[in-house]
């Protein structure tokens, strides 16, 4: 077979596929199936395509906005009490701060008190610590990303939505009716309906621009009587920092650190 009749055999063969598993899905996965088929996905060559419907709007009882610890137990909580829930998360991975992306591992009170007297946090995130002690014996933070994204799954009433920022917060008065969020993946614009939101974000845009009052930077040490606390307030936040682990690899290794 030459190099050309390869390519269209393998690219027909692939197309189709993709084609069976996704008719086969068409009554669970309507949502999706609908866009990709308004998108013309599926078709090939130099044909005029139309312009992609990348537009939806959905509600919920409640929507948290940042999947990071936080968010996924503020999630779980409200799907776990009955509210049908969404968590919108701007990576692709759960976790945030102690993601495989960050890598801030979670102690919590873990261990704080003198003479061996054991401390644990409880309620959902002992759940997580303990599923990742099962799951994940030896602490490998891509498969902690992997425990995080199965213990979201597993809550019937709670969607979860990857790699969706959300952007704006759409007002009734002084209550937030929706949320504009924006799935980079799909390329795909996200009205999000809700009766409660909560902004588990850290950065809390969606509240700054539903218009709640914020501040930024560091306090001064009167305000909460912090005594490493500047004595004036400034406008410096946490700075970047960088975590790296070492292994003896039996030899000298090089070094180059990023500039
Ligand atoms: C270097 C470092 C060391 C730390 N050490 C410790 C420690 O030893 N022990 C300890 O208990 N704590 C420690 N912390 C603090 C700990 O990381 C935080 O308390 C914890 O991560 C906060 O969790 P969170 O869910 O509130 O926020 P985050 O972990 O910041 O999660 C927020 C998530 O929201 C996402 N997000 C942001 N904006 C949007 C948006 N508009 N739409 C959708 N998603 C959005 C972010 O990407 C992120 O994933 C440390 C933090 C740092 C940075």
């Amino acid at each position: 077979m030459d190099r050309r009749s390869f390519f269209k055999t393998s690219a027909s063969g692939a197309l189709a596929g993709s084609l069976i598993p996704l008719a086969g899905e068409a009554s669970e996965h309507t949502r999706s199936l609908g866009v990709r088929r308004a998108d013309k996905w599926h078709q090939m060559g130099s044909d005029p395509m139309g312009l992609p419907v990348r537009k939806e709007t959905l509600h919920f009882d409640v929507a948290v906005l940042g999947g990071g610890l936080a968010g996924m137990c503020a999630a779980v909580a409200a799907a776990r009490n009955g509210a049908n829930t969404v968590l919108i998360q701007d990576r692709s991975v759960l976790g945030g701060n102690s993601s495989s992306e960050i890598r801030v591992h979670v102690n919590g009170v873990n261990h704080l008190k003198p003479n061996g007297i054991p401390e644990r946090e409880t309620g959902v995130i002992e759940e997580i610590l303990l599923h990742n002690r099962f799951h994940n014996a030896q602490e490998a933070y891509p498969v902690w990303d992997h425990v995080l994204y199965d213990f979201v799954m597993g809550e019937p009433n709670l969607e979860l939505m990857l790699n969706t920022q959300a952007v704006e917060a759409h007002m009734s008065g002084s209550r937030i009716v929706s949320a504009r969020c924006w799935q980079s993946t799909t390329e795909t614009e996200y009205r999000i309906h809700a009766r409660q939101f909560i902004d588990c974000s850290g950065d809390g845009l969606l509240a700054a621009t539903a218009g709640a009052l914020y501040r930024t930077g560091r306090e001064a040490s009167k305000e909460s009587d912090e005594k490493y606390a500047p004595k004036k307030a400034d406008g410096w936040p946490m700075g970047a920092s960088i975590l790296f682990s070492a292994e003896n690899m039996g030899r000298p290794m090089p070094c180059e650190p990023p500039s």
